[in-house]
């Protein structure tokens, strides 16, 4: 028998989780192929070749991958790709890098999914585990894929971990210790046939091997998050900002979040969090709960939040000029998180959005911007879908094409004590690399107008 007949591997896709994938599996002593369908960065060959795996590029052969016993997919491949179809005819299994990796670990695992709020979510619950001294890290979606963690040979007995809709499609036997389902909102329909039913399949995955004595902490606002955890075995801890909850759970009521579980309840005052806004009141319960479940203190919870601070681009101050405030919350890339920055906001806003557009409705933030917004910056190439939908709703509407220009136009039509919010509701690859570099020319283009205001007084 071969090396290959007794345990192999073929890894579609050369990015952070297929390069992660192919390291642990060389660490485990697998038999492993490469395949990418387009280039291959030389740094990577250069690694792959040290560590004497086979790889290929520019295209993919099925006969060399299925020849390896199981195929690890990228979750940037989607399904409907003719090579999955191909693999799959050829009977051999197509699993995600999360369910590969998750076989080679013995730490308690934390899965946090949702269309917003994950890394939010999976950052701040970190953050309590180590400041309470538990030995944790976070992968996935944030930061190194599971796979490159296991990899580097770090030991953990605590791993949170980032999941996408994606890397949930392809599981199997994954299953966490703790789940949190924060919301189910339109994103990514374009992956799932645009219908809500398929997208919220995938994140109800995250529950499908749990347990009895396993805890699914979920939104109870949320009907989609609800209908996903009614089969399942394992307890559940709801989490609400309209009202108590059933049994066990947390929810926000009088300026206070309430944390009940089966062995404590525990009261905190919304003033006393890092992170404002009702979507975070959400991410904030599920963290604490989660915190709680895994046997961290309550005195040690309040004091880690103290410390915490959020990673750029979430509702980021991007600084103070003339009394009007420039926030940056350039990762809204799509509607609901832009509801919640718009809510979260108590100043009249000036509100730069647009780019690429994902199938917008925004009839979710119609009442609010009519409320909130009086000047609409359309940022990006073709933004005629926002100018037809709020053009009766603000006093003024202009178009821009760079962070420069809109952060100019947004301080010209901005009064004391304003905000001016970029939440662009919208993907940035029309002008910009991705959303990082977004939000940074934004700050960079407030830090510009900081350095220059004093000169004009
Ligand atoms: P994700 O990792 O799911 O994209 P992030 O924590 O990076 O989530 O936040 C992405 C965007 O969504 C930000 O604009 C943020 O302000 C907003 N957001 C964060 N948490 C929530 C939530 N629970 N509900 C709705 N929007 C949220």
């Amino acid at each position: 028998m071969s090396k290959q007949d007794l345990h192999s591997v073929a890894v579609l896709g050369s990015g952070e989780s297929g390069m992660g994938a192919v390291r642990l599996a060389v660490k485990q002593g697998l038999s492993v192929f490469l395949s990418d369908g387009s280039a291959i960065a030389e740094a990577k060959k250069d690694e792959l070749t040290k560590l004497g795996v086979a790889f290929e590029e520019g295209g993919h052969s099925l006969d060399k991958i299925v020849a390896y016993k199981e195929v690890v997919k990228s979750p940037g491949i989607p399904n409907s790709a003719a090579i999955i179809k191909e693999i799959k005819a050829a009977s051999v299994p197509v699993i995600s890098e999360i369910e590969f990796a998750s076989r080679y670990t013995g730490a308690k695992l934390i899965g946090i999914t949702g269309s917003n709020g994950k890394t939010t979510t999976t950052l701040l619950t970190t953050h309590i585990l180590k400041s309470a001294g538990l030995n944790a890290a976070s992968a996935g979606n944030v930061g190194n894929s599971l796979s490159d963690l296991l990899a580097s040979g770090a030991a953990h007995d605590i791993i949170v971990l980032e999941l996408s809709s994606f890397q949930l499609d392809d599981i199997d036997t994954f299953k966490p210790d703790v789940a949190v389902l924060l919301n189910i909102t339109p994103d990514h329909l374009d992956r799932y046939n645009y219908q809500m039913a398929e997208y919220a399949a995938a994140k109800y995955r995250l529950f499908e091997n749990m347990g009895e004595s396993d805890l699914i902490i979920l939104n109870q606002d949320d009907s989609w998050v609800v209908k996903g955890a009614q089969s399942s075995p394992a307890r559940i801890q709801p989490v609400s900002v309209q009202g108590r909850v059933l049994g066990h759970g947390a929810f926000s009521e009088a300026d206070c979040l309430i944390l009940d579980t089966e062995k404590e309840i525990e009261v905190i005052p919304t003033g006393y969090l890092p992170l404002i806004g009702k979507h975070n009141h959400y991410n904030q319960m599920a963290a604490i709960l989660a915190a709680l479940e895994v046997g961290v203190s309550f005195p040690e919870i309040i004091n880690a939040l103290g410390s915490f601070k959020n990673a750029a681009h979430r509702l980021e101050n991007a600084g103070v000029v003339n009394d009007i405030t420039f926030i940056n919350d350039s990762k809204a890339t799509n509607v609901d998180a832009v509801f919640y920055a718009l809510d979260a906001i108590e100043a009249p806003i000036v509100w730069i959005a647009g780019g690429v557009n994902k199938g917008n409705d925004y009839s979710q933030i119609k009442a609010l911007v009519q409320q909130k917004v009086h000047t609409l910056i359309c940022m990006g190439k073709d933004n005629a879908h926002l100018k037809d939908e709020f053009s009766g709703d603000v006093s003024v509407l202009t178009e821009t094409l760079s962070a420069a220009e809109a952060v100019k136009a947004a301080f010209e039509h901005a009064q004391e004590g304003d905000v001016v919010l970029l939440s662009p509701a919208c993907a940035s690859f029309d002008l910009f690399k991705n959303y990082e570099d977004r939000g940074d020319q934004f700050k960079a283009a407030v830090k510009e107008l900081k350095d220059v205001q004093p000169k004009m007084k």
